[in-house]
């Protein structure tokens, strides 16, 4: 036992010492990489228009935006043509891991099967322009860790883990023959987790926590895309939805919702809930609340009015769902309206499953100038999916709970992080010039390029227009997939 203790001392002295002596050393020696961008029109995030400006990046933050910068003594210059600049996109509803919808992995493939198709998507959205996204219900929490330390490409990611929702709910997706309590494909490999009272509610929450969750999805109400649940299923209690926020603010995280009615919404109102998912069937009074209570709502405008509203309903689709989407189709053009009305804070997610879809959430970003009777132009657009969505990643959580606290994501600013994009034309002009890929000229994540092609491409900056390697595009998706091949 003595030896044991002696052992463990000197283990810990020699880390104690090892400490103390690198961080200094460490420092001395690291010097700054700078990469200066010329020639570019720069949209900040929040303006009206672009302006001219160059941008230096030293490491992985933006230094400085403005006139004639001097470039720094080694730093690497890049001619943007003429280009514009934007920040890089953030997708505020994603589900890489249910490649293939609810039942994924259930009958085809494995949880390894399903993580390696969700490393192929993390670096396609990526080459789409997302530097961010938030994924919100799969259990991408240990692919977050290996993306976010730069271990695989994707977008950086919060997660909130598997969602969690009482039984019989939108996050129950086992079969009609499952005993009370019993296990399904889905809650073992933690996409989803169902829970029933308080007790059990402050174990998953706490549990997600613990395994690296951002925050905490809870189904509030019935959805679309499951099994069980009626649309206006009031379940869970506002008790298990209060246990949710007590535990979310334990660890200075936060609940977003999924919800469509105003039972749903205003139970989680009452609860404290921040950030709001879907809400196509609430009703005007309720949107006025929340402008009132200055909370979030997150918008999926391809969803909810092309998926749903003109049937191209994914294949896996039952009926009753085709049902149930028809009705959210209706909302999709009354809610964004009283949105806008009121000024409710808004940012777009694609809520996008699988590869059937993944195409469509840079479609999602410019989705609503198509979706007629709105009054939403271009900026908003953009601003929807840039620095609107990085400001509610920023106020949402407290520093403690966010992976990115550093510093600013969704603008092009002083000591923003350098996630940017430049385009061959003016995505605030026209935002559909996104859906071209080949007007994408160049991405910046963290400081890294993931694509160039404003050089020769026998250039060594060359990195050509990617695209996930060994995936057939055209050949899976045809006509539809044309702008992505
Ligand atoms: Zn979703």
């Amino acid at each position: 036992m003595n030896r044991l203790k002696n052992a463990m001392r000197f283990f810990f002295t020699a880390v104690l010492l090892t400490w103390m002596i690198l961080p200094t050393s460490a420092q001395d020696k690291k010097e700054s990489t700078y990469v200066l961008i010329t020639n570019v029109n720069v949209w900040d995030g929040t303006s009206d228009k672009t302006k001219e400006a160059d941008v230096l990046i030293e490491n992985n933050k933006i230094s400085k935006v403005g006139k004639n910068i001097k470039a720094p003594e080694g730093a690497v210059v890049i001619d943007g043509k003429g280009g514009y600049v934007t920040p890089g996109l953030i997708d505020m509803h994603q589900h890489l891991m249910l490649n293939g919808g609810t039942s994924a992995g259930s009958y085809d493939w494995d949880a390894y099967a399903q993580g390696a198709h969700a490393t192929r998507a993390a670096e396609y959205l990526l080459l789409q322009g997302f530097t961010t996204i938030r994924d919100i219900a799969g259990n991408s929490l240990s692919l977050k860790r290996a993306v976010n330390s730069g271990k695989l490409p994707g977008p950086r990611i919060y997660s909130s883990g598997g969602a969690i929702g009482p039984t019989g709910s939108h996050t129950d997706w086992g079969s009609y023959n499952d005993g009370p309590g019993q296990p399904n494909y889905q809650t073992m490999v933690r996409n989803a987790m169902v829970g029933d009272g308080r007790a059990e509610w402050l174990k998953l929450c706490r549990w997600n926590f613990k395994s690296g969750a951002d925050f905490i999805k809870v189904m509030s109400g019935g959805g679309v895309a499951s099994v069980f649940d009626p649309i206006d299923l009031n379940s869970p209690s506002l008790e298990e939805m209060k246990t949710a926020v007590q535990v979310a603010d334990e660890y200075g995280g936060y609940v977003a919702i999924h919800g469509y009615t105003d039972a749903a919404y205003n139970k989680s109102l009452d609860a404290g809930v921040k950030s709001f998912e879907h809400g196509f069937l609430i009703s005007e009074e309720t949107v006025k609340r929340m402008a009132e209570e200055g909370v979030w709502w997150s918008w999926q405008p391809y969803g909810s009015y092309n998926t749903f509203g003109m049937g191209n309903f994914p294949d896996w689709f039952t009926d009753d769902m085709r049902e149930k989407g028809a009705l959210v189709a209706e909302g999709s053009v009354k809610v964004p309206k009283w949105m806008k009305k009121y000024g409710v804070k808004t940012f777009t997610g694609s809520d996008m499953f699988g590869w059937d879809n993944w195409h469509n959430a840079i479609v999602n970003v410019a989705y609503p100038v198509d979706i007629p009777g709105l009054d939403y132009n271009s900026v908003d657009c953009l601003m929807m999916a840039t620095s609107n969505a990085g400001q509610a990643l920023l106020e949402l959580s407290a520093p403690s709970r966010n992976p990115f606290k550093g510093a600013k994501l969704g603008v092009i600013e002083e000591g923003a992080w350098a996630d940017l994009l430049i385009w061959s034309k003016d995505p605030t002009q026209d935002v559909k010039i996104i859906l071209e890929q080949d007007n994408l000229l160049f991405i910046m994540k963290d400081g890294d390029a993931y694509k160039n092609v404003l050089v020769d491409p026998t250039d060594e900056s060359y990195r050509g227009p990617l695209k996930p390697r060994g995936y057939n595009w055209m050949e899976s998706h045809g006509e539809s997939g044309k702008h992505w091949h």
